[in-house]
């Protein structure tokens, strides 16, 4: 059986705003796990540049396994802005979308992922073995699939998105 470490992905680099934004939403991952909640975080920036919406992981606060940042600040932001306006948008996530976000990024219309740390640095953190596929669906594999486009940014940022995981996924 081949037993090879799959390849780390490519640290992209990114426009100073995209930089702000990034860091923006890595600092809601800290606040995140300042409450006791996994440490992700998330905001959707307009076309203009004008923050739509941000939010934390609240996983640990409120008991729901679907609290996640990259849904949460799609459920704030999609009942106030059109279609239009939210496929002008990018959403910055401190992490890879899981494919759960993925699918409310499709259904939102938004037109552009920006994240920090990707999957395969992540389930380093959360101790799963590097060398071991797990069945996680990638969030470009779900994008590939959009009847519309979506641009996916990522890795960024890396050292400064991992920071945030260091030592939060002991228990
Ligand atoms: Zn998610």
């Amino acid at each position: 059986m081949a037993n090879s470490t799959p390849s780390m992905p490519v640290e992209c680099r990114l426009h100073e705003h995209d930089d702000r934004h990034l860091r923006q939403a890595i600092a809601l991952a800290d606040r995140a796990r300042a409450r006791g909640n996994r440490p992700f975080g998330a905001l959707i920036v307009g076309a203009d540049g004008s923050v739509l919406a941000q939010a934390s992981n609240a996983n640990g606060e409120s008991g729901d396994c679907t609290a996640h940042a990259e849904l949460s600040a799609i459920r704030a932001a999609s009942p106030h802005h059109t279609r239009e306006q939210l496929a002008g948008a990018t959403l910055y996530s401190s992490a890879e979308p899981c494919v759960m976000c993925a699918g409310a990024i499709f259904w939102s219309a938004i037109g552009r992922v920006v994240y920090g740390i990707d999957a395969v640095r992540l389930r380093a953190f959360r101790g799963e073995r590097l060398d071991q596929k797990d069945a996680e669906l990638s969030c470009r594999d779900v994008f590939a699939a959009s009847s519309h486009p979506i641009e996916c940014i990522g890795p960024a940022l890396i050292e400064e998105a991992s920071a945030s995981h260091r030592g939060a996924w002991k228990s």
